[in-house]
């Protein structure tokens, strides 16, 4: 591998940049890849090696890299001006998809970033439901705002400590844990806290922690409790929009959430993100209602143009590249669990459709406690074994593996042998 001028890079970054990254997971030792472009299912650095990527900008590029569709969308926009502060047809007419996409969203507001999505969701579950607590799962990731900047604590029911400094304990008070995957125990919170939740938020299946999924049933019973006790289901489906499938895992798992986040995949590799739920909610929303969002930048014509081509791809024939996807993320999974198994290492493989990881781990990982027992040194060793054969994972046992539509066959297999021979090597 040749790696001089990423290694020249980084140390200029570092001069001036936070770590030298612009978000933390891009960081790793020694010093990450930097990269010059990337087509289809490959980077490509500055030093002239090149990748097949499965961390895919750590989700949104489902398409991958410069689909050329996407790109003429972005082409024909910049000659018609990036930005207008004002409405435009483009911004309905992705309205008109999402709503169309997802049965629990008649309104939507664009925004800018999942973190934007989530914000304004809670904000917009308390105002609604007059109520002030949110549950949040350990594990779940929901953007760098201080609501939700909190992992786990003690124990089920420990009241927030915050993630970051910076984050006054008094903002975290309103935020409850609760293990992932266990009903009994959002059961007991919700009963401790009758009447105070305003919403519980939960990404349906974890991306955040590796990648974690809903037992069978859990969603529903989810919606079940949330329903009877009336606090707001927030899916933030940031991750899981358009990745499982065009409904996403309300679609894929069949549940139908009050307050739904998107983001990702739905900007077709640009910015933009969405809150959306049904009327009722929405029209709680400021010019309508007493609940306030505004943003300079939201609906941007350039990213909606990019999001609507992408939209418009993934929906093609019913849908079929879901088919697909699906299919390369079963063979990639079943490959791995026989791989590992033939190897006799200790290890879990969890994934479902085009999302997967492979946890070094003794035990099965239903939730953030089970993840953490992962040995993390030993996946930085895999990932680096890969990295040298030209693959590129997300550089953490808690990110998630995605497939894209642009892997081949061929791109499959040459990443099975390379993940073989790093596994063995790790
Ligand atoms: N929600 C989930 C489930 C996410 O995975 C992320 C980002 N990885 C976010 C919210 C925050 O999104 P963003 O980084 O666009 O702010």
């Amino acid at each position: 591998m040749n790696e001089s001028r990423s290694k020249t890079l980084y140390e200029r970054a570092k001069k001036v940049i936070p770590g030298g990254v612009n978000s933390p997971v891009r960081a790793y030792k020694p010093y990450p890849f930097f990269t010059a472009r990337a087509q289809g299912s490959r980077l490509y650095d500055e030093d002239g090696n090149n990748y097949l990527d499965y961390s895919l900008a750590y989700g949104p590029m489902i398409l991958g890299h410069a689909h050329p569709e996407i790109s003429d969308a972005v082409k024909k926009q910049l000659r018609k001006g990036t930005m207008y502060g004002t409405p435009t047809e483009a911004e309905v007419e992705m309205a008109e998809l999402v709503s169309s996409a997802y049965p629990s969203i008649d309104k939507l507001r664009l925004v800018n970033s999942g973190t934007e999505a989530t914000m304004h969701a809670i904000r917009v579950a308390r105002g609604f439901t007059g109520k002030k607590k949110l549950v949040k799962f350990a594990g779940c990731y929901h953007g760098a705002h201080d609501y939700v900047l909190v992992k786990a604590g003690s124990g089920a029911t420990t009241f927030g400590v915050p993630d970051s400094l910076g984050i006054p304990e008094e903002t975290t008070r309103n935020t409850l844990l609760v293990p992932y995957n266990n009903i009994e125990a959002l059961q007991e919170v919700v009963e401790a806290n009758k009447g105070e939740v305003a919403a519980v938020i939960m990404e349906p299946v974890v991306g955040n922690a590796g990648v974690i999924l809903p037992r069978e049933g859990y969603l529903q019973e989810v919606r079940k409790i949330t329903k009877e006790q009336d606090i707001i289901l927030i899916a933030d489906e940031v991750i899981t929009g358009f990745r499982l499938a065009m409904g996403g895992a309300q679609e894929y798992y069949g549940f139908e959430a009050d307050i739904t986040t998107l983001g990702k995949i739905m900007g077709g590799g640009f910015v933009i993100a969405a809150y959306g739920a049904r009327d009722e909610i929405m029209d709680n929303i400021s010019p309508l209602g007493k609940i306030y969002q505004a943003s300079t930048y939201s609906g941007n014509p350039i990213s909606v143009a990019a999001g609507l081509a992408a939209l418009k791809i993934l929906a093609r024939n019913n849908g079929e590249i879901y088919g697909q996807l699906e299919a390369s993320g079963k063979k990639l999974q079943e490959c791995l669990v026989d791989i590992v198994d033939d190897a006799g290492v200790s290890a879990q493989v969890n994934g479902v459709s085009s999302m997967f990881q492979l946890f070094f781990n003794d035990a099965p990982v239903v939730d953030y406690k089970t993840a953490k027992l992962s040995d993390t040194e030993r996946f930085m060793r895999y990932q680096r074994g890969l990295m040298a054969k030209g693959v590129y994972i997300a550089p953490s046992q808690f990110e998630t593996c995605f497939v894209s539509a642009a892997h081949s066959n061929e791109d499959l297999n040459e990443t099975l042998m390379a993940m073989e021979e790093s596994i063995k090597e790790s």
